[in-house]
């Protein structure tokens, strides 16, 4: 990943999604993905060849087809059809690309397809959102990393951020997961936690 001043960019091999290009390098915008968001404020974050992603609400596949430009294999679950049709798409074009139609809150119905992943990232915007990632660390390798991106107001629009925030810290850590970062995505993202977290070995 490659960041100029407020451009990220990717590396893959020809554009996806129509993004656009710069000297043959993939623009990826923060401000469409909460993902690049991360990247452009935490310059330490790592996608290394190796990784195996678990990728839950992946929606049209656009930052799932970033992510894909550096690891090995991408999971990538969604649920609605629509979004869905996109991401079959999108997978054509990126063969380490997994599609998954299903309910990221119902990890048994493709634990058979997945394979131990280094790292879960999740997205999607649902109230339990602490509670879906939980049920999803079994898929997680021990030492795993997850990446939550904790939208606030589908938790409870009548608590602010930061108590929803601090509430879903809590929720985590009695899951068994070690918190090692927490950022809010501003100005990419409102109202848009990360909250970095390791699995137990
Ligand atoms: N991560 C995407 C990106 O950066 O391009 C954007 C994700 S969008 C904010 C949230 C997506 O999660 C939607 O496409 C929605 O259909 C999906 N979603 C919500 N709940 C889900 C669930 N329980 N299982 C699977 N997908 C879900």
């Amino acid at each position: 990943m490659i960041r100029i001043n407020n451009v990220l960019l990717s590396e893959g091999k020809g554009g996806v999604y129509g993004e656009r290009m710069m000297d043959g390098y993939r623009v990826w915008n923060p401000y469409r993905s909460k993902f690049a968001a991360l990247v452009m404020k935490r310059k330490d974050i790592d996608l290394p060849p190796e990784f195996i992603v678990l990728y839950l609400g992946a929606a049209n596949g656009t930052t799932v087809s970033h992510v894909a430009d550096y690891v090995d294999t991408v999971y990538a679950v969604e649920f609605a059809p629509r979004p869905m049709q996109d991401l079959m798409a999108v997978s054509e074009r990126r063969k380490n690309i997994v599609p998954i139609m299903g309910d990221a809150g119902r990890p048994s119905e493709y634990a058979m397809i997945t394979e131990p992943a280094d790292m879960l990232y999740q997205d999607v915007a649902q109230p339990d959102q602490t509670g879906i990632a939980i049920k999803n660390l079994p898929l997680l390798k021990d030492g795993g990393i997850l990446i939550l991106m904790l939208k606030t107001r589908s938790v409870d629009v009548t608590r602010s951020a930061k108590e929803v925030f601090e509430a879903s810290i809590l929720e985590l850590e009695a899951g068994g997961l070690v918190v090692e970062d927490t950022l809010w995505l501003e100005p990419y993202h409102h109202d848009h936690a990360c909250i970095i977290c390791r699995k137990g070995e």
